[in-house]
């Protein structure tokens, strides 16, 4: 997979607004937020689709999902929050490396758009 933003934002060649890292994720602001609360949290390994899951990164996204609860709490939205993959442009990705976007802070309506 070739580099993206996210592998840039991940070896601090880039700046973004980190919120928290550890050994497996990085979590950042979204740089055109879509709602009042809007971060990414994005796997340190170059998977650059959800579609390309494999067994072994099982762990991995329970990991982030545990992260994801986590910021949630720290970030004052845990009663309501989105949580969104985008799996191939056509579900609208438009960076190829694994992200999971949470949003908070206001009502959302159903179905997505
Ligand atoms: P997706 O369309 O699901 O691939 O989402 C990509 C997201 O990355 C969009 O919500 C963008 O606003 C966000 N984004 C793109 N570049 C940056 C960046 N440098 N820092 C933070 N968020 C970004």
């Amino acid at each position: 997979m070739g580099a993206t933003i996210f592998s840039r934002i991940i070896d601090k060649s880039i700046p973004a607004d980190i919120i928290h890292e550890d050994d497996l994720c990085v979590a950042f602001r979204d740089a055109n937020p879509q709602a009042p609360v809007h971060f990414l949290v994005v796997p340190r390994k170059p998977i650059a689709r959800l579609a390309d899951l494999e067994a072994v990164d099982a762990a991995l996204i329970g990991h982030i999902y545990m992260v994801i609860a986590q910021l949630a709490r720290q970030e004052n939205v845990a009663d309501a929050y989105r949580v969104v993959v985008n799996s191939g442009a056509d579900a609208g990705q438009s960076v190829f490396h694994l992200h999971f976007h949470v949003l908070g802070g206001r009502t959302f309506s159903w179905p997505p758009g």
